[in-house]
């Protein structure tokens, strides 16, 4: 079992005393430290002796806490800083910081390298790694490591050496757990571009930068539109229109999932309430959640606030859920939530259907009314016999459990016809129409009636 503890991180620094440096309790000691860094730092090139400084952050910090508790907690950093000492040279310094993470700084040395750093992160590693027996449990703790050798703090002072060993176990976590990173310019670049973002979301979240954008779903049966999915887009004012994948880690980082749901629930109903006034029959709207999105106890009230606010009811609103969150969700806050969801009368898509390992029983529990099967399954199913038996396995499945289907990333009407002819009762992607915003949705919809007026059928179903 790993167990992770509220100790976000800690540092080494080499030369100063080790005893003394355990004593400290949290930020005080932490200025010391810095001023003996400085102390090295300033006289390095004389000497020719340098230092280099690591930041261990525990991984799983929240869950380790959350199993047990404060007291085990400062139970497992003391087993941990007292199996460093001893794993430390004499000199070496080791503090924790101020988010409980711990900091180790190298006392003076002639020869350090990458290597040699790399080979103290490891064992710093090992150590940290080994069991820790606490009253009622035996816990393992992992960690990430971020260092900067002495010359490559930006700045020649410990602060800077201090930040940038931190800047490195940031990114360590981002790859975590149990990975080592190396500072370096470039990194400090990607985080000050990172931070950037971060706080252009916000801003761009308030001023309706982002958008909805959407991108039609067919009945293979009919041709009919069966429904509109909701795709977030930044309208940037100087990059132009991104994509999710370029922004959607930035919300998620700074806490904004669920204005983000919001703004685009708000949105996918206001454009289906048009799109009833103009006069085309769109059945349903999807929209997209996040692990964290579902995770808020409040997200079924808000939902039904939004479709009364509409005068919409429940079955003209998707969400769509990924089949990882799912199949991962220990969290029973997402099961319940989406369970109130589906009571309410929503409709409940398994998002990316077939890359997760969801077991029929969690599909069952968290009452799933769609597959949309993943567009790697799709992908020339039109001409290979492999992608026609997996696409037929799901969709036998999916009969069998009493689950309609979809299958996305359509892009060729060869593939649309396949999947019509193997009984997939819809379709989305690009061959259909790419994802577009709003103002363009009833002009494509007007010609998408007309065409289905003269299109005959794609396809006929096998079974
Ligand atoms: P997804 O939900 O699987 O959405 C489908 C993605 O595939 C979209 O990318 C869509 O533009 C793209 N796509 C559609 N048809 C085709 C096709 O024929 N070929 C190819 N190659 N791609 C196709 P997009 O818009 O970049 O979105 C990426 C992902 O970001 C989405 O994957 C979804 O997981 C996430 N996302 C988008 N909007 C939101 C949102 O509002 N909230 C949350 N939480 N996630 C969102
Ligand atoms: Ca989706
Ligand atoms: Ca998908």
């Amino acid at each position: 079992m790993l167990i992770a503890l509220g100790l976000p991180s800690m540092i080494v620094v080499a030369g100063l005393i080790l005893d003394r440096l355990d004593r400290s309790s949290a930020a005080p000691e932490v200025g010391k430290v810095i001023s003996s860094i400085n102390a090295v730092l300033a006289g390095q090139d004389e000497a020719g002796r340098t230092t280099g400084c690591f930041v261990v952050q525990f991984d799983d910090a929240p869950r380790l806490l959350d199993l047990h508790g404060r007291v085990a907690q400062s139970q497992i950093l003391r087993c941990c800083i007292d199996r460093l000492k001893g794993a430390m040279r004499f000199g070496d310094v080791m503090t924790r910081l101020e988010d409980g993470s711990l900091a180790v700084v190298l006392a003076p040395v002639h020869r350090l390298d990458l290597e040699t750093m790399v080979q103290i992160a490891g064992r710093i590693q090992a150590v940290v790694h080994q069991p820790i027996s606490l009253r009622e449990a035996t816990v393992h703790v992992t960690c990430c490591i971020g260092f900067c050798h002495g010359r490559r703090a930006p700045q020649p002072t410990g602060q800077s050496l201090l930040d940038a060993a931190q800047i490195a176990a940031d990114e360590a976590k981002r790859f975590g757990p149990g990975a080592i990173r190396a500072f370096s310019a470039d990194m400090a670049r990607a985080r000050a571009s990172r931070d950037a973002l971060r706080s252009g979301v916000e801003c761009a979240l308030a001023d309706g930068q982002i958008r909805a954008h959407f991108q039609p779903q067919l009945s293979t049966d009919t041709g009919a539109v069966s429904g509109m999915e909701a795709l977030a887009r930044w309208h940037h004012p100087e990059r132009g229109c991104l994509a999710p994948s370029e922004f959607l880690p930035a919300i998620e980082g700074s806490g904004l999932s669920t204005r983000l749901s919001i703004t685009m629930v708000t949105q996918a109903l206001s454009a289906l309430a048009d799109w009833d006034r103009a006069g085309f029959a769109v059945p349903t709207v999807s929209v997209n959640f996040s692990a964290a999105e579902l995770g808020d106890p409040q997200l079924p009230d808000r939902l039904k606030w939004e479709l009364d606010r509409f005068d919409l009811t429940a079955d003209r609103l998707t969400i769509e859920v990924l089949e990882t969150v799912v199949a991962t969700a220990e969290n029973d806050l997402i099961a319940s939530n989406i369970a109130a969801i589906a009571a309410m009368g929503c409709g409940v898509d398994l998002d990316d259907f077939g890359t997760g390992n969801a077991s029929i029983t969690t599909i069952r529990r968290f009452a799933v009314r769609r597959l949309k099967i993943d567009r790697s399954f799709v992908t020339g199913v039109d001409e290979d016999r492999e992608q026609q038996k997996l696409v037929a396995a799901i969709l036998s499945l999916a009969e069998r459990l009493g689950l309609e289907t979809l299958g996305e990333g359509v892009e060729t009407p060869a593939e649309h016809a396949m999947l019509a002819q193997l009984g997939c009762a819809h379709v989305q992607g690009y061959s259909i129409a790419r994802p577009m915003p709003a103002d363009e949705v009833v002009p494509w919809l007007a010609r998408q009636s007309e065409r289905q007026i003269f299109t005959p059928k794609i396809g006929l179903k096998a079974r």
